[in-house]
């Protein structure tokens, strides 16, 4: 049987601080060795303070993933050599005297499966290195502390995963969760890295590391099943070692045979006191968290929202803020519009307005906003706001435009900001729901099509085609039941 766990790294991006001084936690756009001070590059006799934010950041993670939270946590040192390790140790977190690190015990579902969630532990990042020359003999590597000291989350898991498929959901649902909570931005680069340790039936476990992106991932995993079943069929032992994926060749290359953990002379971190969490304040840490992305599609579904939006929309923290903030405005409106409901009839007629404005608005959102603000810098430039979005659809389900009109409304609403009534009078828009402009179209359009007129005499679906056609020359702007209507009566 195949077995995969992982190793999740997760660097709490939306933090101020690192992990132990005031250097900046998000290090992008420094020059190299600029955001660094003597604790995080650990000059002797600095002293590390403790970030408090980063453990009530870590600790609502470890709560979203249904973990048990300890009481006290503590610190440990984990001693190696390596350049982008400034002190020879990275302070980190291990259950040697009881359960002492942020998170264990939790689980995540993937589609059915139990993934369970061995520990949570909060530690900080070393820096980076950075290899520059095309050949092995002329590579040079620089190093960059710019890293060092942000604080980092590490995510194990149970080798509970059976195929690759499994673990690209579920880091799919991980990073969703991760944004939803406002902890961190996976996809800035780097943010969100993974290792993974594979075993095949009757072979040892096999760590694979340096692998850069959930894509490569994936791969670096087939590719290693593929590695130990041949193997094995071959009757040679697969032993148990660290493995490098290299994403030039695709393929997982042997590093070192793997450390154990004694091999790291781990020991308590004496310049850092045990931190007690006490239970006010993972309350307190409780009540703040945000709506999980699993009860907001499920409050969706119950506007009437088709599933399968319900859990795009709710998936993406961009558009569900964004839904959320047009709801809240929107239901200002209905309120305005119907008074306070204050029995159980108009309770029912304020719930059915809502209930289509959630739909409608759904709607445009999915079909249309996510493919015009699909990057971060449109989504900067974007001039919608929520009123827009609600005068939008208030006009949609008055039948002042059709929704094909809406388009054009929302893509000049994104671009300009323009209230709705001069864009639809900008480009002429108002829907043509006119008896007399309707039915005079209507009779040019029976008579340029004789053939489909007859056709739909005896085949009542042909009539649709008619439809298209009156739409089609008042350029979408019919309404489209009125047409339907019309047309029926004349052709009958
Ligand atoms: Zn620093």
């Amino acid at each position: 049987m195949t077995k995969i766990g992982l190793e999740i790294h997760c660097q709490l991006t939306k933090l101020e601080s690192k992990l132990f001084c005031s250097c900046k936690a998000d290090y992008r756009g420094f020059e190299p060795n600029t955001n660094i001070c003597p604790v995080c590059v650990g000059l002797p006799g600095s002293l590390p303070r403790l970030n408090k934010k980063a453990i009530e950041k870590a600790t609502v993670i470890a709560m979203a993933l249904n973990c048990q939270t300890p009481q006290k946590i503590a610190f440990f040192r984990k001693n190696y050599f390596y350049p982008d390790l400034p002190k020879n140790f990275q302070i980190t977190q291990l259950n040697i005297y009881g359960p002492t690190s942020i998170g264990q015990e939790g689980k995540i579902s993937v589609e059915g499966k139990e993934i369970q969630i061995r520990r949570i532990q909060l530690e900080e990042d070393p820096g980076r290195l950075i290899y520059e020359g095309s050949s092995e003999r002329t590579q040079i590597t620089l190093v960059d502390y710019n890293r060092a000291g942000t604080p980092l989350v590490e995510i194990v898991t149970e080798p509970d995963f059976e195929n690759p498929k499994q673990v690209r959901l579920f880091l799919n649902i991980l990073s969703d969760l991760l944004e939803n909570l406002g902890v961190s931005d996976p996809s800035l680069e780097g943010a969100m890295r993974a290792d993974a340790n594979v075993s095949i039936e009757g072979g040892s476990k096999v760590e694979i590391k340096n692998i850069n992106s959930f894509y490569d991932l994936e791969k670096a995993l087939h590719f290693e099943l593929t590695r130990q079943q041949s193997l094995a069929e071959r009757k040679i032992e697969i032993i148990q070692e660290t493995r490098h994926w290299d994403d030039k060749r695709k393929i997982t290359i042997s590093a070192r045979s793997k450390e154990e953990e004694e091999d790291y002379r781990y020991f308590l971190e004496g310049d850092i006191p045990w931190v007690k969490i006490d239970s006010k304040t993972v309350e307190r840490l409780k009540e703040g968290m945000p709506e999980s992305i699993s009860s907001k599609k499920i409050r969706y579904e119950n506007y009437g929202i088709p599933t399968q939006v319900a859990d795009i929309l709710s998936s993406e923290k961009y558009f569900s803020d964004f839904f959320q903030k047009y709801l809240d405005y929107s239901n200002l409106v209905i309120n305005k519009k119907l008074g306070v409901p204050n029995n159980f009839n108009e309770i029912e007629e304020f719930d059915k307005k809502y209930h289509s404005f959630a739909k409608e608005g759904a709607n445009i959102i999915t079909t249309d906003l996510m493919g015009l603000l699909d990057n971060k810098e449109k989504r900067n430039a974007s001039k919608l706001t929520a009123e827009h979005l609600s005068d939008l659809v208030n006009a949609i389900l008055e039948n002042k435009i059709t929704r094909h009109s809406s388009k054009t409304v929302l893509q000049t609403m994104v671009k300009t900001g323009k209230p709705i009534s001069e864009i639809i009078s900008e480009f002429a828009l108002e829907q043509v729901s006119d008896d007399a402009i309707l039915s005079t179209m209507i009779d040019e359009v029976i008579k340029e099509e004789s053939k489909a007129v007859e056709e739909a005499k005896l085949n009542p679906e042909a009539i649709n085609y008619l439809v298209g056609k009156v739409m089609k020359k008042t350029k979408g702007q019919a309404d489209p039941t009125l047409t339907l209507n019309l047309l029926k009566k004349k052709i009958s």
